[in-house]
């Protein structure tokens, strides 16, 4: 089910309990703002998530209450990891759900990675 993502934030989300260590997850980076970790329910050859260790709900809910440090830290994870993972050269998809039109699912900010083949246009038509 699709989220309300102006819902205030609500730590016993699945994204919140893996933070706590309370849940696995395959983790690919960590560092003191994010954690990357392969999506459980692949949607491309390589998909990682990679989310903040901050409560916020969206990437709306975080550029409004994020400290400057965390949103810089956020940011240069997302990138590192795909610089890591060798994405640059052939290429790579960030995306973000924010919300109920865009079917976000769990009600704690992620950007999907997608990569390892072309992924096509942009949505689905
Ligand atoms: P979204 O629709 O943008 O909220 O995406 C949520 C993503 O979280 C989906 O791609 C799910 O496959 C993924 N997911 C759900 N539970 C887990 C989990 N325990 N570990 C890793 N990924 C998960």
């Amino acid at each position: 089910m699709p989220i309300d993502a102006t819902l205030p934030y609500d730590d016993s989300n699945i994204f919140a309990r893996i933070l706590r260590g309370e849940l696995p997850s395959k983790t690919v980076y960590e560092d003191e703002y994010a954690l990357a970790f392969h999506d459980i329910n692949p949607q491309a050859p390589l998909h990682i998530l990679v989310i903040p260790k901050g409560a916020y709900v969206s990437w709306d809910d975080f550029s409004e209450r994020g400290s400057d440090a965390e949103i810089a830290g956020f940011t240069r994870a997302v990138g590192k990891v795909a610089r890591d993972a060798g994405l640059v050269a052939p290429g790579y998809r960030l995306l973000a759900n924010v919300g109920l039109d865009s079917h976000q699912e769990i009600p704690h900010l992620h950007v999907h990675i997608f990569a390892g083949k072309p992924l096509g246009p942009m949505l689905a038509r």
